[in-house]
């Protein structure tokens, strides 16, 4: 992997030139063959114009990026995969680090540094190796690094909480273009920052991160019949309550595309689902599964031993780029109003529905024992976390999809906490709801930081948080 040469603390103010000769990586200009393809990010509902992009093979790449963005007075945007679209890199330089991958396992300190463009799938792969795992979310193909800097939610978050919290140390290059290490004892103020409150305070070139040992787990999926959906989430309400923390789930209303790469049982057809991932003694995992089947046995049953490398058949999410709606809320409860609404407005009643899922995650454990102050991130009592995903393959049909979304949330009403959850929020929602993400203390004071490390708002495409004036 493409060490740090040398941490410079100076900020940048003589920029080699010209870029494209500065750098190991690539320049793509508007106009260029690979500039479609660079400008596009996983999420096809964002169409995105950089006036340049830079394909950065090391932090000196990105340095040297930065500092030709402040000569020329343009914004930074920073995207490894594009599955988080803020807002989308218009006129801004913007800097793909997709092709740093690397991947360093200690498994002797149980830790892994993470290079910026390192998919979850890379960290996955090197840490399973040693029978050790990160902490990653519901798809290997998200980016390691945007996911821990809004939090980072995943199928092991209540034995070992949150992603971000298990972040140990962040090598940067600031909005000035300086190279700082950063981590509890340097810099900890960043530190704290970029543990939940995304990456518009620094862009991150490498992360320390802790593994945890874990190789097998009692994983999957029950899906019942849609017809049984308010009865499926009744007893979800009462079964996560007596839950241990091994077992991390969801619920989920799902409708299958009749699409022909579906699988034929359920190619078309809409469900509820209970489902979860269980670390630890596999019988104690399936004796929590039996006490659902015994309830009522599922009209599939996708439950069973998985090895963790293989956990993103847990949600199958696409990995190729998709056009997607994304929207999603803090939960106070599950009551009966709130699943009425949810599956009204997500399984089909006259037509076809535009959501594809609704899904209703339970946090809690490690998550909210993490230290409150400890870090930016918010909302850490919370415990029901909604996500709901609507494909839009055309402008229209997302228009569609977000109206049918918003009467849904208004549906929801009170059982809304009022919160939300950064990672999924995304477009304009992402900066009408920024303060929600945050304790109004955390707020501030991240845009203290902001103040302080980006005055400018020279990184303004990720998280809104604007500089305190
Ligand atoms: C299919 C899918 C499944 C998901 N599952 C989960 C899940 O289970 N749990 C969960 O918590 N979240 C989940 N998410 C949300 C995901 O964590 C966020 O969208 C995250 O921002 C994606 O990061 P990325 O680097 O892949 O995306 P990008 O779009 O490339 O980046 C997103 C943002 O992250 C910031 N960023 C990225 N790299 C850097 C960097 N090197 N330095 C500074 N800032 C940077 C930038 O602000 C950027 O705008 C999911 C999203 C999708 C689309």
């Amino acid at each position: 992997m493409t060490q740090l040469r040398e941490l410079t603390e100076e900020a940048r103010t003589d920029c080699p030139a010209p870029l494209e000769s500065s750098i190991k990586g690539a320049v793509i200009y508007p106009g260029d063959p690979d500039y479609d393809t660079a400008r596009t990010p996983w999420n096809l509902v964002f169409d995105q114009h950089p006036e340049l992009i830079v394909i950065a093979h090391d932090a000196d790449d990105i340095a040297a990026a930065v500092c030709y963005a402040a000569e020329h007075d343009l914004g930074v945007s920073v995207q490894a995969t594009g599955h988080g679209m803020r807002t989308p890199a218009d006129d801004a330089l913007l800097i793909r680090t997709s092709q740093m991958t690397g991947v360093e396992v200690d498994p002797v300190t149980q830790t892994a540094w993470v290079e910026a463009g390192a998919k979850w799938a890379h960290v996955l792969e090197a840490a399973q190796a040693h029978g050790l795992a990160p902490l990653l979310g519901s798809s290997p193909d998200v980016g390691a690094v945007g996911y821990t800097l809004g939090g980072g939610i995943g199928w092991l978050a209540r034995k070992h909480g949150l992603a971000a919290d298990s972040a140990l140390a962040f090598d940067v290059v600031t909005a000035d273009g300086r190279q700082l290490h950063v981590s509890e004892q340097e810099q900890s103020d960043l530190f704290w920052g970029l543990r939940g409150g995304g990456g518009s305070l620094a862009i991150v070139t490498r992360m320390k991160i802790r593994l945890y040992p874990v190789t097998t787990v009692y994983a999957g999926n029950l899906l019942y019949p849609a017809e049984m959906a308010r009865d499926v989430m009744a007893r979800y309400r009462d079964w996560i309550p007596t839950l241990p923390d091994e077992m991390t789930s969801s619920v989920v209303l799902l409708n299958v595309p009749p699409l022909p790469i579906m699988p034929e049982p359920l190619r078309g057809k809409s469900f509820a689902v209970v489902r979860g991932c269980y670390t630890g003694d596999l019988e104690a995992g399936a004796a929590l599964i039996d006490d659902w089947r015994r309830w009522q046995p599922p009209a599939i049953d996708m439950f069973g031993p998985m090895p963790f490398s293989q956990s993103a058949a847990i949600s199958q999410d696409p990995e190729d780029p998709t056009p997607a709606v994304v929207t999603g809320a803090w939960l106070s409860n599950l009551d009966e109003a709130a699943s009425e609404a949810l599956t009204r407005f997500t399984l089909p009643q006259d037509g076809p529905p535009l959501i594809v899922f609704s899904e209703v995650r339970h946090i809690g454990g490690a998550v909210s024992r993490g230290d409150v102050g400890g870090a930016a991130y918010g909302s850490r009592d919370a415990e029901l976390l909604l996500e709901v995903v609507s494909i839009a393959p055309t402008p229209e049909i997302a228009g569609a999809a977000r109206s049918h979304i918003a009467a849904m949330m208004a549906a929801l009403g009170p059982a809304q906490s009022g919160k939300v959850y950064m990672n999924f929020m995304e477009g304009q929602e992402a900066h009408e709801r920024i303060a929600d993400g945050f304790s109004p203390e955390s707020f501030q004071r991240l845009r203290q930081l902001k103040r302080a490390w980006d005055p400018g708002n020279r990184l303004r495409y990720g998280f809104a948080i604007t500089p305190l004036p």
